[in-house]
């Protein structure tokens, strides 16, 4: 019997094998598609359509699941035999005629018209999501839809590959050693190690992020400082690394022109409007209203510490020296070394203390379960009960520490979609990359590991607090700008002397983190934040200019580099291309493509939501049980603004967003 064709809850990780992958997921793609005629034969083809591939999900969320943590050759091999396969089968559900006439059919009944609550948002966002895969267009319109998708797809695999060999084009190799001065030992020795890989003499320095970001930071000669920047933000031009076989230029304008053509075609004003329709701002102009109030209530403190760092400086800076004269001025004020903090951080304290507050403030009670099957013998599994009720609501695995068959970064991933309302548990998990324990001391942790376990502990408890009764609208399914509220609100906890002093604890001694710790800490946070939030603004700004002003003519990178240039620190170059690699907006169809915003968007909703516990209490039960019921049970059955409103009675204000990042 292979193991991957029913819906275990508890998943047998251990007889799951790659050669089950294959006719598993034959079986169970036939089976969907028995289900999709079953659904266009069906009276209420809308209920038929929420389980219609509930089989398939589940062997795919275990089968991709397992190749990121537990991968092989072979079963690498499987994934991405049937990969294709199945995601040409998903994308064919919106573009199947029966099927959006079985859901009109059924839209136009006496049943459906009385639907209220999610059956009714479900209904609505089925017929949307049909409409916005071109369900209404004429012959000639679905073709045209079907070509700019293949271009689309075309032209931005293309830019990515350009991205990526630009970036691999280019090496600097140093030779004299006294031109490392500043450097730490680590970047030096990871240096030497890649010159040695490639089988030459000296310290190799490369554009990838490790290499790149510490010379810009601590290395002293500014020459090799420019010579990386340059090179950096020019990739993918013609006078960058790999030179013009790998421009972008031309793909830019055609992959925005596509887009707006698109857009058109199935009715929106601008490519923005269509993206954003499903989403919390609804519209690419409240998305830019959002970003000029931010830049607004920015841009005076912004010119501050650019004047303060050139004080410090003493000196005019080039865009190359503004990180580096940064890091310097940073030292000079705090003289704070996270590392301190880590003895303050074993991981099993932490976990412990974060299931203790959170089981508290939203009712719950978390428990570790002994001989649940996994894929590596450090995961833990966990058991999550409602308190009063004593309810089983789901399960969880936690798979922290590195390892070779496991991809790197940290996530939160769902198994199965359940409704405990319904006696349906819900599976999930939580993933990260976090350091190991060593020389015989527990796994010591830095205070952003304990954020990133924070996090995904937000975005697990969104999914299996989840209560509703649509398996779509369930847990983490929301809008892209409204799902990093429930995983970076509890960031929050993570930078209060009361919640700290509950799982903050030096590993030997016991003792809470020391008071002038503490305050360095704080205070090291805000340092630069007007900078750090004119970036992400500036972003925000170009993303928006290309998919709703961008008339067509002219030249693209000019464009973005005019905007830009009203957020940066010191003066652009006049080579300047930054948009040329920027795969955030080009590296897929979508992407973050009019949804930049969505970070800052995400960051205000997080920073004013906590504003009710600082003020009620970081630790007040009734306003945790409120947040629980109005935000993380409710998933997307109903509109992301009305949830928030709900919770907050008003709309989201900046301002603790600002004052959380020192610039009130
Ligand atoms: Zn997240």
């Amino acid at each position: 019997m292979n193991p991957l064709l029913e819906v275990q809850f508890r998943v047998p990780f251990d007889k799951i094998h790659p050669e089950h992958v294959e006719p598993a997921i034959d079986e169970l793609l036939a089976d969907a598609a028995r289900r999709m005629e079953e659904t266009i034969a069906s009276e209420r083809p809308l209920h038929a359509l929420d389980t219609m591939t509930e089989r398939l999900d589940y062997a795919m969320n275990v089968v991709r699941h397992m190749e990121s943590v537990a991968t092989t050759p072979a079963l690498r091999a499987a994934y991405n035999a049937v990969q294709p396969k199945v995601s040409a089968f998903y994308s064919s559900i919106p573009l199947n005629e029966g099927l959006w006439k079985a859901i009109q059919r059924y839209a136009s009944t006496e049943e459906a018209r009385a639907l209220a609550g999610t059956m009714k948002r479900f209904l609505t966002k089925t017929i949307d999501s049909f409409k916005r895969h071109g369900a209404e267009l004429d012959p000639v319109g679905k073709a045209r839809l079907q070509e700019i998708n293949v271009a689309l797809a075309e032209a931005t695999t293309k830019f990515s590959e350009n991205v990526l060999d630009s970036t691999n084009a280019f090496e600097l190799v140093i030779t004299e050693e006294e031109r490392l001065k500043g450097l730490p030992p680590a970047a030096i020795a990871a240096a030497r190690a890649s010159a040695e890989a490639k089988g030459q003499t000296g310290w190799r320095f490369t554009l990838q992020a490790p290499s790149y970001i510490a010379v810009m930071t601590y290395l002293d000669d500014a020459s090799i400082r420019e010579a990386l920047y340059r090179a950096f933000n020019t990739r993918a031009t013609p006078c960058g690394p790999g030179g013009a076989v790998h421009d972008n230029h031309q793909l830019i304008a055609r992959i925005v022109e596509l887009r707006k053509e698109e857009a058109k075609l199935l009715g929106f004003r601008d490519f923005s409007d269509f993206v954003l329709e499903d989403r919390m701002a609804h519209t690419g102009e409240r998305a830019q209203v959002f970003l000029d109030d931010l830049r607004q209530k920015t841009e005076a403190r912004f010119r501050e510490e650019n004047h303060n760092l050139e004080a410090f400086a003493a000196r005019e800076l080039a865009a190359w020296d503004v990180g580096y004269f940064a890091e310097k001025q940073r030292a000079a004020l705090y003289d704070f070394d996270e590392e301190a903090l880590r003895p303050y951080f074993p991981l099993e304290r932490v976990s412990a203390g974060m299931f203790d507050i959170f089981g508290r403030l939203f009712g719950i009670r978390v428990s570790e379960e002994q001989n649940v099957p996994s894929w590596d013998p450090h995961v833990k599994s966990y058991a999550i009960h409602d308190s009063s009720s004593g309810a089983f609501l789901g399960s969880f695995y936690a798979d922290w520490f590195p390892r070779e068959n496991k991809r790197g970064g940290a996530w939160m991933d769902a198994l199965i979609t359940g409704d405990p309302g319904a006696n349906r548990p819900h599976l999930g998990l939580i993933c990260g990359n976090l350091t190991p324990p060593v020389d015989g001391k527990p796994a010591l942790l830095t205070h952003r590991e304990v954020e990133t376990i924070f996090h995904e502990f937000g975005h697990l408890l969104h999914h299996l607090l989840s209560r509703v009764e649509v398996r779509s609208l369930a847990g983490t399914s929301v809008a892209w700008d409204f799902v990093e509220l429930p995983s970076q609100i509890m960031e929050n906890w993570c930078w209060e002397r009361e919640s700290l002093d509950l799982f903050a604890q030096h590993w030997e001694t016991g003792a809470p983190i020391p008071d002038d710790l503490f305050q360095k800490m704080k205070r090291a946070k805000t340092f630069r934040a007007a900078n750090a939030q004119m970036r992400q603004l500036g972003f925000g700004f170009v993303d928006l200019a290309l998919h709703r002003k961008w008339g067509g003519s002219g030249d693209v990178i000019e464009y973005s580099r005019e905007i830009l240039r009203q957020f940066s620190p010191a003066p652009l170059p006049s080579d300047h291309a930054m948009l040329a690699a920027f795969t955030h907006l080009f590296a897929g169809p979508v992407g973050y493509a009019a949804g930049y915003y969505s970070y800052k968007w995400a960051e205000v909703l997080d920073a004013d939501a906590f504003t009710r516990f600082r003020k009620e209490g970081v630790f007040n039960e009734q306003v945790g049980h409120e947040y629980r019921d109005k935000i993380l049970a409710r998933g997307d059955s109903e509109d992301p603004a009305e949830l928030y409103r709900s919770f907050m009675g008003r709309d989201p204000d900046p301002r603790a967003l600002l004052e959380r990042a020192g610039l009130v």
